[in-house]
Order: structure tokens, then C-alpha cells, then sequence
């Protein structure tokens, strides 16, 4: 069994996108801009805003920090994204999720342009990607397909099984496989025989949220297992939805939890956001 392990990979390319930061810096003589757009005070937003300023630091991206109160009115979020759409120092916009529910969030994320749209989950990025062509591709999904290719993990040819069918996970690692030449199944809650669906896959993606969820007898010998899920186990501990003890002697490559996918995300952020400069 070789471990997939993400937090490696996520600093070898760290230092790959520094130097294409520094590189981009000194040709067009400018510096790359990402905004961060939070509203609100949730706890775990607060963390995974924080976690993004500072990569962009150790990437030599400039971050630009927008905190608005909870009880801020969508006129003002929206002339904010707006603003940020206009400026020619920003070039890539994050609207971190979820959004206070008295705003309508599907209307504010459509405000950012799809070339800023460094989270990948605008339709018109959603729907280059669906016909295979050149887009900003969702962090998490596009991080696993980092893994896959850093590890040598083939996919042409292969079945790969992906459970979960989030528009921000499950849908776009399908397509990612789709177009890497795999043949994908997705299953979700109302698959008829999970057990059976997931035994067929060479890759096994799980998405679904679920502590250890998926089990030994899911996982065929000699699969790669890619356990995207972030849960807490009855000890409060972080864990995957793969219960990674049980399944990891089946399994020619496997990614932990914490270590694995987890890294890879923000990663891939400050990868999109160097992307969407060099394109502008
Ligand atoms: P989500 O929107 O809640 O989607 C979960 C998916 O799992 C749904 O499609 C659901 O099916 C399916 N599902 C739920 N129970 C199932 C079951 N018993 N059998 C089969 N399928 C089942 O979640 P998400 O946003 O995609 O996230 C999934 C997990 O990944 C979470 O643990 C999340 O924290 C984690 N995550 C991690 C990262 C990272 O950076 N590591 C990033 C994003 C998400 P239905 O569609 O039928 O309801």
C-alpha cells in the first residue's frame, strides 16, 4: 500500500506556484490579487479564511481581506463583488460559503466573472469543464486529480466509482475522471447496491460525509481509495469516510484523513488564482 500524502504534495506545489507567482511578477511587473469576501462570523469560515490569507502569504499573493457584519444588506454584499469584479488588482474573487441566510447567495456568486471565479463553481466554469474544455476547476476535485497524477495513479481506461453528487465535489470529480479517460459511475443516497458499485472501482472516490462509512468489504484488492469526507469519529476525532485502518491493506494507494485531500484545497486555490492572472 503506498499513502497518498497530500500535506507533502500541497507544499511541493506551494513552492512550484511561488516561483510562477514571482515569475508572473517580474513580467508584468504587477502583483496577483485574490479577495476574500466573508460575511458574518462563522466559526469554521473564520478558520478557512484565515488558512487562505495565509497561503496566499507564503505564495507571495496579495490577499485582500473584505469582513462584512452578519446583518449586512445584499445591496451591500452585492456593490462589494461588484466593486471587485471591476478591479484590475483583483484576479480572483472568494466568496466564502455559506452565506447568511437572508442573502441570496446563487445571485451573489453570479456577480463574480467567470475568469475570477477562482472557486470553480460558477455554471459557466461548470459547464466548460462538463465539454472538456480550458476552465477554473473546483479546488477540492481538481486537488485530487493532482494526486492522482503526482502519484502515477492511471486513469485511462480504469473504473472509477465516485460516491457523492455535490455540485461542488461529487459532480466535478466526475467529470475530471470522465475527461481523464476513465469510465465513472456516481452513486449517491438512492444507489440501489452501493456495496456492489463500489466493489467494481480501481479508483474510489467517497464524497459523502459520513464517518467511516466506507468499509473493507466495499473496496476491491489492489483499488485507490481517495477519501475526500471530513468528519469526526465518536471520539471527536478528525476522520474521512473511508475507515482507513480496515481498508488500507487492500488498497494500492491510499489518501489519509487529515493529511490527505484536505491539504490539497487551498492549494489548488492559490493554483486557480495564479491561473486566472496569467490568463488576464
Ligand atoms: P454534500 O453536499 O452533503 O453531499 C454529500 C453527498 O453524499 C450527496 O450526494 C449524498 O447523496 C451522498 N450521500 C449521503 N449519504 C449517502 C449514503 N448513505 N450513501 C451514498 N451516498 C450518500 O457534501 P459535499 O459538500 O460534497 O462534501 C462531502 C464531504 O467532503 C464532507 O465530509 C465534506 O466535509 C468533505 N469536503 C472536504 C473537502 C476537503 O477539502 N477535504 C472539501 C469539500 C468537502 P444525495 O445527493 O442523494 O443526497
Amino acid at each position: 500500500m503506498i499513502l497518498i500524502d497530500g500535506k507533502k504534495l500541497a507544499q511541493e506545489m506551494r513552492v512550484e506556484i511561488k516561483s510562477g507567482v514571482e515569475k508572473f511578477k517580474l513580467e508584468r511587473q504587477r502583483d496577483i490579487g485574490l479577495a476574500v469576501v466573508l460575511v458574518g462570523e462563522n466559526p469554521a469560515s473564520q478558520v478557512y479564511v484565515r488558512n487562505k490569507i495565509k497561503a496566499c502569504e507564503e505564495v507571495g499573493i496579495k490577499s485582500y481581506a473584505e469582513y462584512l457584519p452578519a446583518d449586512s444588506t445584499e445591496e451591500c454584499v452585492v456593490e462589494l463583488v461588484k466593486r471587485l469584479a471591476d478591479d484590475k488588482n483583483i484576479d480572483g474573487i472568494l466568496v466564502q460559503l455559506p452565506l447568511p441566510k437572508h442573502l441570496d447567495a446563487d445571485r451573489i456568486l453570479k456577480l463574480v466573472p467567470t475568469e475570477k471565479d477562482v472557486d470553480g463553481f460558477s455554471e459557466e466554469n461548470t459547464g466548460k469543464l462538463c465539454m472538456g474544455k480550458d476552465c477554473l476547476v473546483a479546488c477540492t476535485p481538481n486537488g485530487v486529480m493532482k494526486m492522482l497524477e503526482r502519484y502515477g495513479v492511471e486513469t485511462r481506461g480504469k473504473k472509477a466509482v465516485i460516491v457523492g453528487r455535490s455540485n461542488i465535489v461529487g459532480k466535478p470529480m466526475a467529470m475530471l475522471l470522465l475527461n481523464a479517460d476513465a469510465t465513472v459511475t456516481v452513486c449517491h443516497s438512492k444507489t440501489a447496491n452501493l456495496k456492489e458499485e463500489c466493489l467494481r472501482a480501481d479508483i474510489l472516490v467517497s464524497a459523502i460525509g459520513k464517518a467511516k462509512f466506507i468499509t473493507a468489504d466495499m473496496v476491491k484488492e489492489g483499488a485507490t481509495v481517495i477519501d475526500v469526507g471530513m468528519n469526526r469519529d465518536e471520539n471527536g476525532k478528525l476522520c474521512g469516510d473511508v475507515d482507513f485502518e480496515a481498508v488500507k491493506d487492500k488498497c494500492a494507494y491510499i489518501t489519509p484523513v487529515p493529511g490527505g485531500v484536505g491539504p490539497m484545497t487551498i492549494t489548488m486555490l492559490m493554483y486557480n488564482t495564479l491561473q486566472a492572472a496569467s490568463r488576464r
